[in-house]
């Protein structure tokens, strides 16, 4: 196990650490999470350590955040590189990682132009702007008329424009007044949404795979449906890629298991390695050329440190050979899931290293605590759903290991 000088300093690693943190969190920070009663202090690729020493399989990546696993080399070595040299400038003045990694990531999309921004959420309302400010300006819909249509059951972040079309109700109900302008339609409903498109339509906003409602795989038809209608109404198809894309789910893109190619991607989590939020808007020069100096913007987006360690990861990705371990290593767990018990489990759904396993009595919440016990981390969804989304450089015999205290939850 990797020893840094912060073990030195701490007093005692018990149980009564554990709890007087924990205790510490309670008091003075919002509840705006409840999380599972472990207190990490150390990682290293899928394996976390507690502050008493005890060692978890990580099982949920800071949901795709930490696809490269904790603190992978490469990915530390870049950062170490960059921390020498100079961290943040804002965008008033050029840096010399921004220009190679706009270019490198619109070539691992098969795009021209990137937007970086920090968080998810941030690109999310890049790409909010980017189509609003398009469907006026090269669509012609008359101005403050725009519609974005998205999806029952979404998740796109948390701002108050993102939650005003939330489906969750945790999420949206005490946050309004609300933004207008969206649409929302039954996700995998093709009817519904060709019967929702009209020329003020600038956009459909979609997730490949719903990530939070439980990884949940739209019918085959779905996304090439989705292409097909906002090519014909001339929207824009907008893949929030966030978190299944960069590996995830065996591709690079979700959205090539459909080849489907939206107009835009919008990625963050995992394109930040672990180490520093990044996020991106990721489409074409006629897309994104709509924004003109001070139109939009964010001090700390695109930084040094960011571009020089998403550098790594698009490096990393170019290989391809995390997608393949993704989608080796997925099918093996998907097979092995697939014959939990059938009264035990009502579904399990995902692609690649990601799944969502719906117990048929078994509260997610309930079967995350036991699994922590048994030295898994995983996070529940809503009721009885918990999802699994190791990062891609587990070991073999790891996720086995994991998929075993699954299996002995519905034994
Ligand atoms: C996590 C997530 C977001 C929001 O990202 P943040 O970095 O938490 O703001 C948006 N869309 C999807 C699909 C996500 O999974």
């Amino acid at each position: 196990m990797a020893v840094d000088g912060g073990r030195e300093h701490m007093v005692s690693t018990g149980p009564e650490v554990s709890a007087q943190l924990r205790a510490q969190a309670a008091a003075h920070s919002a509840h705006n999470y409840d999380p599972l009663p472990v207190v990490i202090a150390e990682a290293d690729g899928a394996w976390v350590t507690d502050v008493e020493g005890k060692r978890y399989l990580d099982m949920l990546a800071a949901y795709s955040a930490i696809n490269f696993g904790h603190r992978h080399p490469r990915l530390v070595a870049a950062a170490h590189r960059q921390l020498e040299r100079v961290t943040l400038v804002s965008r008033a003045f050029e840096h010399d990682q921004f220009g190679p990694f706009c270019a490198e990531l619109a070539a691992l999309a098969g795009m021209e132009m990137v937007l970086p921004m920090n968080t998810g959420a941030e690109a999310v309302e890049t790409a909010i702007k980017t189509a609003r400010k398009w469907g006026y300006e090269v669509k012609g819909v008359p101005d403050g008329q725009a519609i974005i249509i998205v999806f029952d059951g979404n998740f796109h972040g948390r701002t108050t424009t993102i939650v005003s079309f939330s489906t969750d109700p945790d999420a949206r109900d005490g946050f309004g007044p609300y933004t207008p302008g969206f649409r929302i339609v039954p996700y995998g409903d093709l009817a519904a949404l060709a019967a929702a498109m009209d020329d003020r339509v600038v956009a459909v906003l979609a997730e490949p795979i719903q990530g939070e409602a439980g990884v949940l795989v739209p019918p085959s038809g779905f996304l090439p449906g989705v292409r097909e209608l906002c090519t014909e109404h001339g929207a824009l198809f907008i893949a929030d890629e966030i978190q299944s894309g960069l590996g995830r789910t065996g591709t690079t893109f979700a959205c090539e298991h459909s080849d489907v190619v939206p107009d835009m991607y919008i990625l963050g989590k995992a394109l930040g390695g672990g180490i520093v939020p990044v996020s991106a808007v990721v489409s074409s020069s006629d897309v994104l050329g709509v924004f003109k100096p001070g139109q939009h913007g964010s001090t700390f987006g695109g930084n040094p440190l960011a571009c020089a360690v998403a550098r790594e990861v698009i490096a990393m990705l170019a290989t391809g050979e995390f997608q393949e371990r993704s989608a080796k290593l997925g099918a093996h767990m998907h097979d092995r899931l697939s014959a939990l018990p059938q009264h035990k489990v009502n579904d399990v759904r995902g692609r690649g290293l990601w799944a969502g396993i719906e117990f048929a009595e078994l509260p997610g919440r309930v079967a995350c605590e036991e699994l922590a016990k048994r030295g898994v981390l995983a996070k529940d969804t809503h009721g009885s759903t918990i999802r699994l989304a190791p990062p891609l450089v587990i070991g073999e015999d790891d996720l086995d290991w994991a998929i075993d205290q699954v299996e002995a939850l519905v034994r």
